[in-house]
């Protein structure tokens, strides 16, 4: 059984993951503080998406933009004119919720409720703030804007070549009406998000994985268990591009152990279509609150590109080496993912009871907070003296904890619960012949390994290149 979203937070409070923000007064709903573990967590999946979207590609490179920019970024993306949600109260529940306009007079409440539709209003999303002693700002509401600001200059400078995305990573901002569900809707977030741009109608030179997923297309009601690839075959999804990228996000998930099976992908109906988007599919989770969406994948043509030219009156075009003729690039998807949700994710994922009801956190070991945890077996200057040098060469790379109190079994356990994939033990033996125990957190299994190999062998299981099995 997964916890409840409300356990979940509870957990993560407990273990020191993430609690509300300035808890000690209070807090303030949507702004959550990661602690000790989670920031460690936090930090490892952001380096993972980015190794596995940027570092790993040719195609790709990265930003790291401002938080506050000039307002007329806002302005030239329709943010300023267009970023809002409805607001709606519930008869029922008489708890305020946000909606998007295309779902007026469709959508009930969470609770069940019908919505009052006296009560809705348009809502603006963005913050403002101060910048100097008269001017104003807004704190970004996403962070994809920033590069099609920056396009130009960096598609020339690092020499690239179309098809090719640019990636950021970074805080976003949005005043949401209803920050529900622990760090599913934050008013503060981060965005791990791609702009991926293409020579109109190039077609996509990748191969389309053969992947498993659940598909509800635009109009049904029940979904289908297909492959992506053959999803695109049929036609279901239409274009090459974005099978290609639902096939890459959901990649990335697997490879960090999630299983796919809790995962689905949406394609959204007419009418929850931007203007300038002609399909547009979402990767969605299965959370305990319900099927929920976790990135999009849409096609935003030359839009964005267009508006910043038309606002900025700079020539934003690129040179078609082969015609020789300058032109607007489109973007054929962006897919966009939040790092609360994902990291939501990969805790529900995670999140395991043993036969002794003790909770077990099976994170993929790249996630893993603390890398592994060493102790002496007993109290004893020479056990500490052995196992401190161990931990000195682990820190160089890994956070790592030193641990000499309690039981061996409460450290194993306290150890499972925060996730630690691996701890390694300093026992009788190991003054004798230098070597330790190292134990592996899904099995429960011991090796003995000598001292000087521990480094290359943690490594190696770290980063999943050797299996504790073949150890
Ligand atoms: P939603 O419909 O859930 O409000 P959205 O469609 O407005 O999301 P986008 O503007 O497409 O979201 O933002 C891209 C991604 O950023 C989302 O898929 C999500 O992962 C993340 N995200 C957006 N808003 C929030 C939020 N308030 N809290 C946490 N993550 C968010």
């Amino acid at each position: 059984m997964k916890p409840s979203i409300d356990e979940m937070a509870a957990f993560c409070k407990r273990k020191g993951i993430i609690d509300k923000s300035g808890e000690i007064y209070g807090g303030l709903a949507g702004f959550w503080d990661f602690l000790f573990l989670g920031a460690e967590l936090k930090q490892n999946l952001k380096s993972e998406w980015w190794n596995f979207h940027v570092r790993q590609r040719q195609d790709m490179t990265g930003i790291d933009g401002a938080i506050i920019t000039s307002p007329d970024v806002w302005k030239a993306s329709g943010h300023v004119a267009n970023f809002n949600d409805v607001f709606i109260i519930c008869k029922k529940c008489k708890k305020p919720s946000k909606i998007d306009k295309s779902e007026l007079g469709k959508v009930k409440c969470d609770c069940g409720g019908e919505f009052n539709l006296d009560t809705a209003k348009d809502f603006e999303l963005m913050f403002k703030t101060n910048v100097g002693e008269k001017d104003y700002a807004y704190l970004r509401p996403e962070t994809a804007q920033l590069i099609f600001a920056n396009f130009k200059t960096v598609f020339e400078g690092a020499r690239m070549k179309l098809p090719c995305g640019i990636a950021q990573m970074g805080k976003a901002f949005r005043n949401e009406i209803a920050p529900r569900n622990f760090i599913f809707r934050c008013r503060e977030f981060e965005q791990m998000e791609i702009e991926y741009f293409i020579k109109p109608k190039q077609k996509c030179p990748y191969e389309i994985p053969e992947l498993e997923i659940k598909i509800l297309s635009e109009g049904e009601t029940k979904e289908k268990k297909m492959s992506i690839k053959q999803a695109f075959k049929d036609k279901i999804i239409k274009k090459d591009w974005h099978a290609y990228w639902l096939a890459q996000e959901l990649l990335w998930f697997k490879s960090l152990g999630a299983d796919t099976n809790n995962f689905r992908i949406r394609q959204h109906d007419k009418e929850e279509l931007a203007h300038y988007s002609s399909d547009c599919w979402d990767l969605e989770y299965n959370f305990p609150f319900g099927w929920k969406e976790l990135e999009g994948v849409a096609d935003r043509s030359d839009y964005d590109l267009a508006q910043h030219e038309k606002f900025s009156k700079k020539n934003l075009k690129v040179l078609d080496e082969e015609t020789n003729e300058r032109f607007l690039p489109h973007v054929i998807c962006e897919p966009s993912l939040g790092v609360e949700r994902a990291l939501l994710v990969f805790l529900y994922e995670a999140y395991t009871i043993n036969d002794k009801e003790n909770i077990i956190l099976k994170l993929n070991p790249k996630l893993a907070p603390v890398k592994a945890a060493v102790f002496p077996i007993v109290k004893n200057q020479e056990y500490e003296k052995i196992s401190e040098d161990i931990v000195k060469e682990l820190r160089k790379r890994y956070n790592i904890e030193y641990d000499k109190s309690g039981s061996v079994g409460r450290r194993y356990a306290r150890n499972d619960e925060i996730g630690t994939p691996f701890c390694i033990t300093i026992d009788e033996q190991t003054p004798k012949d230098k070597t330790v125990t190292i134990r592996d957190r899904d099995t429960t299994e011991q090796k003995r390994i000598a001292i000087h190999e521990i480094p290359t062998i943690l490594d190696k299981l770290i980063q999943g290149e050797l299996l504790f099995k073949d150890l």
